[in-house]
């Protein structure tokens, strides 16, 4: 399963919004092919949908789709010099997806700052310095190698040979590779060099609990969101103690305490919606008597392959794929009107599955 890692320095809430998101954690039974691991946490994604088509179909039983996040603790100024846990830390980031990286932006004169103060932006500037000191590492290994047979007017390594010249100038002008614009061709090449700013990025403004409501007001929120603007990466608003006390709650509390605090949707339930954009997941729903659930596919996949995520038995007896498009299944009201109106549609091997199609697979046994 894909899953986004939780990075930040010291003191800043990565403990307390990890606690949050284990706290909250999906039933593990419905998901035994989960990662076990502590520095996993499995949190189901909230999806409205999952619920209009509970009242619709009046199932047994609906389950959601979950989503993992990872902790990645021990990230301290040097880490690409092998400061602290510094290489541990660096290898376990480059095992993830995507990064979330927890910036804080409350002020507590009792949780002592690393650097002595609260400055989000230099606490950022900290962090990526040391992914993209890493990364220059990585380029500056392969350029070395690709630079010999260029000079030998090997074709292929003359074509890479540019392409690594132009990483190693944005990284050195401080620029995260992901920031870079590439071509079609170039950005193949990239995925495979596996660099760790190349990782698609959002940031989690960690704010104090009487800011959430209005988090605008705090300046470093706002220099946040200046900051990420510039490298087109989302921003998310979370107060991490609240999180945690959110995560106990029973659905129906939960609703009330957002109301009382002003929001109509947690912190958490916003990251975890953000994360799975971010990464290119998409939901596909089935829908029967027995059973409403909600599955996670990869944006771009074909039909089998998405039954495949259910049981590889669909995928390799597949034959079709009885599809209606959520909206049109919501405004039909049930599947015999929606099949009536024509909205059902018989898609073969090549159909690209869609976020929100509610789909019955047929396949052979
Ligand atoms: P980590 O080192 O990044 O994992 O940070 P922790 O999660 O351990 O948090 C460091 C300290 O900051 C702890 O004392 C937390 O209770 C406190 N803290 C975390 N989030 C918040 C918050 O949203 N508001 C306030 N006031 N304190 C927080």
């Amino acid at each position: 399963a894909l899953t986004a890692g939780i990075v930040g320095l010291p003191n800043v809430g990565k403990s307390t919004l990890f606690n949050a998101i284990t706290q909250a954690g999906a039933e593990a039974a419905n998901y035994p092919f989960a990662t076990i691991d502590p520095n996993v946490g499995i949190v189901e994604v909230p999806d409205e949908r999952l619920n209009k088509l509970t009242e619709l179909v009046k199932p047994k039983k609906t389950v959601p789709t979950a989503f993992e996040f990872t902790d990645i603790a021990g990230i301290v100024k040097g880490a690409s010099k092998g400061e602290g846990l510094g290489n541990q830390f660096l290898s376990h980031i480059r095992q993830v997806d995507a990064i979330c990286q927890v910036v804080r932006c409350f002020e507590d004169e009792n949780i002592t700052h690393v650097s002595g103060k609260v400055d989000p932006i230099d606490d950022i500037e900290i962090i990526n310095l040391e992914l993209i000191l890493a990364d220059l590492e990585s380029v500056n290994k392969r350029f070395h190698r690709v630079e010999k047979l260029a000079r030998q007017k090997d074709k292929e390594a003359l074509v890479e040979y540019e392409l690594l010249n132009k990483i190693k100038e944005g990284l050195e002008n401080d620029q995260p590779v992901r920031a870079l614009e590439f071509t079609e061709e170039q950005e193949k090449t990239v995925k495979g060099l596996h660099l760790l700013t190349s990782k698609p990025t959002l940031y989690v403004a960690n704010v104090s609990e009487d800011e959430v409501a209005d988090p605008d007001s705090n300046e470093n929120v706002q220099k946040v969101k200046e900051y990420a603007a510039n490298e087109n990466a989302e921003v998310i608003v979370v107060c991490a103690r609240i999180e945690e006390e959110i995560a106990e709650l029973e659905p129906e509390e939960k609703e009330e305490f957002l109301e009382d605090l002003g929001i109509s949707e947690s912190g958490l339930d916003k990251l975890i919606k953000a994360s799975y954009n971010l990464l290119g997941l998409a939901t596909y729903f089935t829908a029967g008597e027995q059973e409403v659930r909600a599955w996670t596919f990869r944006q771009g996949i074909k039909a089998p392959q998405a039954a495949g995520i259910i049981h590889t038995d669909f995928e390799r007896g597949f034959i079709r794929a009885e599809t209606v498009s959520y909206e049109d299944l919501v405004d039909a009201g049930n599947m015999a009107t929606a099949r009536e109106r024509g909205k059902v549609r018989l898609e073969g091997k090549e159909y690209i599955v869609q976020d929100g199609d509610v789909i019955h697979f047929r396949f052979n046994v």
